[in-house]
């Protein structure tokens, strides 16, 4: 632990990182840490550059699955109140990386902003979000996204501006380290009306997706024209199971870890389904899902 001096009030050794995953999963982090400011992230962030060691950056750990090995390095989880504060100036809402993005889409809604609402009910925080560009058939965390605050691998804080950033279907040209902040300009709307709206969508929402309390991990991007979930379910891979790992019967590009699943089991699924698609139908998946 002695790369982690003076941190060791925030570095743990050999953790668990099951209880921080979507999927209850996979093994420990080398190390993990639990910064409470920016200035602590930056200075961790340095010490892992000046000893060679890995960063990675956890959100909500709703788009990853953790090798039943575990990880080597360093993971860091911005699970901290420093870093999950929302504010709102006009109509901008600005909120803090780990903050969670249901959390700023009720918010924004209660403020009469609107433009995130078709989000709701997409799991993890705005980091994740961003990182990724969550989003909907139509819409995207990206397309309101006005600027955006990271630190790279130095500990040093930048903002890229809306011109400088670019967003695509699932895709986010943000490659720094951390993603620690972004803005969001939204539209004032009828607060009653939005409420109404966030409300309608999410009964929508629940009935297409899979329920929160499952451990259920989502699993390929759509190629271009078709869903993933249609052409798993016209090679046959409904149901189909490794070990505890199963794909669910109502959300086929959905993964359900049963009562015994290990991460091992989840990867060998997503590679059986790729391959058998691949086979049956001709047609490459790519995984949303992160395999660290
Ligand atoms: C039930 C369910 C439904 C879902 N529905 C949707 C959906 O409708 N649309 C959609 O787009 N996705 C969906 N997802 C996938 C997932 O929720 C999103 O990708 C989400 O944005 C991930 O956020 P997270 O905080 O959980 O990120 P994590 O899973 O923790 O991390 C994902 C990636 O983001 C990176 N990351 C996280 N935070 C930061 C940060 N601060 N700085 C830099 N990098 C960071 C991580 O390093 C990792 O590479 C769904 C997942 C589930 C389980």
């Amino acid at each position: 632990m002695s790369m982690f001096a003076g941190f060791e009030h925030i570095v743990r050794e050999r953790e668990p990182l099951a209880p921080f995953m979507w999927l209850r999963l996979g093994g420990h982090a080398e190390y993990l840490a639990e910064p409470t400011n920016p200035q602590e992230l930056a200075g961790l962030v340095r010490r892992c550059r000046e000893n060679d060691v890995s960063v990675r950056i956890l959100g909500g750990g709703s788009n990853i699955v953790v090798r039943d090995q575990g990880v080597p390095g360093l993971v860091i989880h911005l699970g901290a109140a420093a870093f999950a504060q929302i504010t709102i100036a006009d109509n901008v809402i600005s909120a803090g990386a780990g903050a969670k993005l249901g959390h700023v889409i009720s918010t924004a809604v209660r403020e009469g902003l609107a433009g995130l609402e078709p989000l709701v009910g997409i799991p993890g925080t705005v980091g994740g979000a961003l990182h990724g560009n969550a989003g909907t058939d139509n819409h995207d965390v990206g397309q309101w996204t006005t600027s955006a605050e990271v630190m790279t691998l130095s500990g040093e804080i930048v903002t890229h501006q809306r011109d400088e950033l670019r967003f695509a279907y699932r895709y986010s040209n943000i490659d720094e380290l951390v993603i620690l902040r972004a803005h969001f300009a939204l539209e004032r709307d009828d607060r009653a009306e939005l409420i109404k709206r966030l409300q309608r969508i999410w009964i929508v929402k629940k009935s297409k997706q899979p329920p929160s309390d499952e451990n259920m991990g989502r699993l390929f991007k759509n190629p271009i024209g078709i869903r993933a979930a249609e052409l798993i379910e016209q090679a046959g891979l409904k149901g189909a199971k490794i070990g505890g790992a199963e794909i669910s019967d109502h959300h086929p590009n959905f993964v359900v870890a049963r009562a015994g699943a290990t991460s091992d089991d989840v990867v060998r699924l997503i590679e059986l389904v790729r391959s058998q698609v691949r086979d049956r139908l001709g047609v490459e998946l790519e995984t949303d899902i992160e395999i660290w």
